[in-house]
């Protein structure tokens, strides 16, 4: 049986109405708490219409925006299993990380799409997207179920971009590194966003860089970050260096076995062009977020 406990504001002053519940009897062992809360996130989670002007939503939470919309400890080295059960208009489709369960249909125009993580994840790991997507399931390799959640009238691109590079990546690490440490690999095109993020299993890449060309770098960047930044997480943010650096280098590598030497060099020369002096990466986001406080 749950008690009240007492009311708290978890979004922010843009929260209507928020409650946490209290389990009194399991306090001297396991406590468990209920919270609910309603509310526009200020951050973190979007609204947002994509480039053909169609509604959808994505998550972003990097580095320290899911407190904005998750009841969690937004700490790199704090993870946990979950699961999202998301209802939306059924013309959506949701993606997020983790094994989709089963779908329901509610009525009345409505869906239900669960999405579960048996693998502990950081907290700015876990993401939600919801579109008109045209999902494709393409196939398997080293035994990782592929996915690519391209919008309609970018589904062609979606499978240059994504698809292609896809596969040889993810051979390559798990031949080098190891098992592949997630359910499945989904490549998501988002709205709004640039670049990529390497959410654990449903990589979200911006929608501008989804075109009739594969992108191998990026998406080699990207997936071998589900070993190093997702699977083996920093302790702290003032370690990110190490998931960015690992991921640029094994990055380099797969190039390398993808399309021989002379690309390991290009990549490096290219990052030596840009950063001469020192010959290191450069990771700008890190400035503002050093000086960010975290709990
Ligand atoms: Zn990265």
């Amino acid at each position: 049986m749950f008690e009240e406990f007492s009311p708290a504001k978890l979004l922010g002053s843009r929260c209507h109405e928020c409650e946490v519940f209290f389990d009194i009897e399991s306090v001297f062992y396991c406590p468990q708490f209920t919270v609910k809360y309603r509310g526009v996130p200020g951050a973190g989670l979007h609204i947002a219409k994509n480039k053909f002007g169609d509604h959808t939503l994505l998550s972003w939470n990097w580095p320290t925006l899911a407190r904005q919309w998750l009841p969690t400890i937004d700490h790199p080295s704090d993870k946990a299993t979950s699961e999202f059960l998301v209802t939306a208009p059924a013309k959506y489709q949701v993606v997020a990380n983790g094994l989709l369960q089963e779908e329901l249909d509610l009525g009345d125009g409505l869906g239900m799409t669960p999405w579960k993580r048996s693998v502990p994840i950081a907290s700015w790991l876990n993401n939600i997207g919801a579109a008109q997507f045209a999902a494709r399931h393409f196939g398997t390799a080293a035994g990782v179920a592929l996915q690519t959640w391209a919008f309609p009238r970018d589904r062609d691109n979606g499978i240059f971009t994504f698809e292609e590079p896809t596969r040889p990546a993810i051979e390559f690490f798990t031949s080098h590194i190891g098992p592949y440490p997630y359910e499945k690999l989904a490549d998501v095109q988002v709205a709004v966003m640039g670049g990529a993020m390497e959410h654990a299993s449903a990589i979200f890449f911006g929608e501008r860089g989804v075109t009739n060309r594969p992108a191998f770098g990026l998406l080699a960047h990207e997936i071998s970050q589900q070993w190093f930044g997702d699977s083996v997480t920093e302790k702290d943010w003032n370690d990110a260096w190490l998931s960015e650096g690992f991921a640029t280098y094994f990055a380099s590598l797969a190039s390398e076995f993808h399309a021989g030497p002379r690309c390991f060099c290009r990549r490096h020369a290219a990052f030596a062009h840009q950063h001469p002096r020192h010959g290191t990466f450069f990771f700008s986001a890190l400035s503002s977020l050093f000086s960010a406080s975290l709990r």
